[in-house]
């Protein structure tokens, strides 16, 4: 039954009053007193007013971080010690999950069926996993040669920068600070500007479930100054980035100054193959949600859509028809299926790729509007007659937008497929084992997904192939990432 829900009241009164920052286990005020407006995207008014961290700010929690990590408690706490510590967490994120699924809801304007069943569910997952790994990060002896007993110790690189995007607040929040928790590195976190509040509201949590001061610190504000802060901070060791290629070119600019390790995850124009032998019951709404899903705000979102020619025009006409079902409206009322764009910026660089293709020539033939009068929404837009090489075809709009073109065979698809900078994610949809095969193996892409798209675990390695990032989130990839390893030789 379709119900518009009233604010839990637990997430009325978190709303209440201007956020501050946590550093060292503390609340505590920027030092400058400078705030910030984050709003409800459905509506256009301002949810609530937090604190802007500025260089000062980040000082005093990157210096907290360095003091957890060198001297506190937590770089003196035994593996299991911190596994119970991440299991905690995630036992209260499940107790306070209505609430968190709310606040993504309302800052970032994504359906509450999705928040309550995937961001949510899917935080505390990473979590449980990561909690796990705690315990099982163990080196190797190896045999060298001489009078030497050689053995390896995966030790915690440090202080982490984290960056992270507005597009799954919660979700990358837990992405990024499970595996750096499991191997016992420290954390200055950074959420979006547009949507701060869960991580706030996960701050929290880290407090009640006894964390140490210092271990994570949040600090919310802007990338060219907070984030700038972060990433050049000279006693931050490593820096994890999700978010636009751009700001990612940066950050790797940028640490090089003090050899920070990086692990960037970036943009994408992910390629979805239907091919001729495809289940076209399955490919089609599967095809649909892979572009659509959380308002095409996905870096992994599969908006060239290449269909071979034979089924081209009824494949097309179907997915016009299905997107036209899409039931879109405020995230909180729970028959929303397509919610509004992050923000009035992201809306209008939306509207734009739509422009710009329409100009190019492509035949936009439904979508293309706000359907209400208020709100960053935008309709599901499908694009017909797109070229390759136009605008709307290579460049992440990360909107509810599609370009589905024609193919003839499938060495033609396979490499148009990969003509591309990017290299996240790919689909493919058939019902014949070798094809998958023989796709999956030669598309450039960190992600295939056949006959089914956006399926995501957090014991499978995620990340990028070419200007799609480096490293890999999830799964025993990710704690390499946060590990140095050392070699140590001892005479005997
Ligand atoms: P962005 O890359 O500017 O922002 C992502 C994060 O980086 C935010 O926390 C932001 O504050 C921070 N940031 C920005 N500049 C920084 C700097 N100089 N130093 C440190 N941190 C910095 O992305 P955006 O402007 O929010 O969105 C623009 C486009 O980026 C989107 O339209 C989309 O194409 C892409 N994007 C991709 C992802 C992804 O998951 N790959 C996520 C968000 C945005």
């Amino acid at each position: 039954m379709e119900q518009t829900l009233d604010t839990a009241p637990k997430v009325a009164e978190f709303l209440q009053g201007t956020k501050k920052m946590f550093i060292n286990g503390e609340w505590v005020a920027s030092i400058s007193e400078q705030t910030f407006e984050t709003k409800n995207p459905a509506t256009g008014e301002v949810l609530a007013t937090v604190y802007e961290a500025g260089e000062e700010d980040v000082n005093r929690a990157v210096e907290a971080a360095r003091e957890a990590f060198d001297h506190g408690p937590w770089s003196k706490m035994s593996a299991s010690e911190r596994s119970r510590l991440i299991y905690k967490l995630a036992d209260l994120m499940e107790e306070n999950a209505e609430e968190l699924a709310q606040l993504d809801t309302l800052d970032n304007g994504k359906p509450i069926n999705e928040t309550r069943n995937i961001d949510v569910p899917a935080a505390i997952e990473h979590f449980r996993y990561f909690a796990g790994w705690s315990t099982k990060i163990v080196g190797q002896t190896i045999p060298v040669n001489g009078p030497y007993f050689n053995y390896t110790r995966h030790e915690p690189v440090g202080v982490v920068g984290q960056i992270i995007p507005w597009n799954f607040p919660l979700l990358m929040a837990a992405w990024k600070l499970g595996a750096a928790l499991a191997t016992g590195c420290t954390v200055v976190l950074k959420p979006a500007e547009q949507t701060p509040l869960s991580a706030l509201y996960l701050a929290k949590l880290i407090q009640e479930a006894g964390f140490p001061d210092g271990v994570v610190n949040i600090v919310q504000g802007f990338g060219p100054t907070t984030g700038e802060a972060i990433i050049s901070h000279e006693k931050v060791n490593k820096i994890a980035f999700t978010g636009s290629t751009e700001v990612g070119k940066h950050i790797m600019r940028r640490a090089a100054d003090t050899v920070k390790r990086v692990t960037l995850e970036l943009g994408g124009k992910s390629p979805n193959i239907i091919l001729p032998d495809a289940d076209l019951t399955r490919a089609i709404p599967g095809a649909l949600m892979g572009i659509m899903f959380n308002q095409g705000q996905v870096c992994c979102a599969g908006s060239r859509l290449f269909v071979q020619k034979k089924a081209y025009d009824n494949v097309v006409a179907d997915l016009v028809s299905h997107s036209k079902s899409i039931k879109q409206g405020p995230g909180l009322n729970t028959s929303t299926q397509m919610g509004p764009l992050v923000s009035d910026k992201q809306q209008n660089r939306v509207m734009n790729y739509i422009q710009k293709g329409q100009e190019e020539g492509a035949e936009m033939l439904t979508g293309g509007s706000n359907p209400f009068d208020k709100g960053y929404f935008v309709e599901p837009t499908i694009f017909a007659a797109v070229e390759d090489d136009m605008t709307i075809a290579k460049e992440e709009i990360f909107g509810p937008v599609v370009a589905a073109m024609p193919f003839e065979d499938l060495d033609e698809v396979i490499e148009r497929a990969n003509n591309t900078t990017y290299g996240l994610a790919a689909g493919l949809w058939t019902e014949n084992v070798r094809n998958a095969h023989y796709v999956a193996n030669k598309l450039q892409a960190g992600t295939v997904w056949v006959n089914c798209y956006n399926v995501l675990d957090a014991a499978s390695p995620f990340g990028g192939f070419k200007q799609s990032g480096s490293g890999r989130e999830m799964g025993s990839y990710a704690l390499d990432n946060y590990t140095e390893v050392k070699s140590v030789f001892i005479n005997m």
